[in-house]
């Protein structure tokens, strides 16, 4: 589990915080949402001043709660734009962004400058896309980062531990929203197998 890192309260004097980043990150169904709940609901309780930002184009549950597969949930802001995020986070401690592989590059800068002015940015996300690539940009995120937590499912095949997400729709389009219906967590073995079989069939 991810514990906090002592790199001066939050509770203390502006002048003497430092900002940082961290990445919660894996495949679908991989309680990545769930680990961004708990560190800013603990954060939260502990007085400090915290925000939550999500891509507009992500209402797959609600479009202004931050929902977990499980249904746990936190108020969230919707934003258009990655920039958007600057002026609205500017008085909090610390800024939680959901589903960041829908942002774009923009994103990255953004990130930067929340930590150069001294504020906590946990950014949860896919790694990987359908096809096992990269998931931009996220791998962008994860290099600025100062802590990389990787989440993994259970392969829904054979019960291993899972990092991919296996889709069976093959629209050739990169973001495809679903749940359970089309999206699998599958383990290196199972995803490939799986990938051998669509292209049999086609
Ligand atoms: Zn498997």
């Amino acid at each position: 589990m991810f514990i906090e890192p002592n790199f001066g309260s939050k509770h203390t004097s502006k002048k003497n915080e430092t900002g940082w980043i961290e990445i919660i990150c894996g495949s679908m169904f991989s309680g990545k949402t769930e680990e961004l709940i708990r560190r800013l609901n603990r954060a939260k309780i502990a007085n400090l001043k915290v925000e939550i930002f999500k891509p507009a184009t992500e209402t797959r549950f609600h479009v202004e709660n931050v929902v977990s597969h499980d249904r746990k949930e936190i108020r969230s802001t919707p934003v258009q734009f990655a920039n958007d995020i600057l002026l609205l986070a500017s008085d909090c401690d610390l800024v939680g962004i959901d589903e960041a592989q829908f942002f774009d590059e923009e994103i990255v800068d953004v990130s930067i400058k929340l930590a150069n002015t001294g504020k906590r940015v946990i950014i949860a996300g896919l790694d990987m896309d359908y096809m096992a690539r990269p998931f931009e940009p996220m791998n962008d995120l994860m290099a600025v980062a100062e802590f990389v937590t990787k989440t993994h499912a259970i392969c829904m095949k054979c019960g291993s531990i899972a990092s991919y997400t296996f889709r069976f729709n093959d629209s050739g389009k990169q973001v495809f929203l679903g749940e359970k219906d089309i999206y699998e967590a599958r383990c290196r073995r199972c995803y490939n197998l799986g990938m051998k079989e669509k292209k049999k069939k086609r």
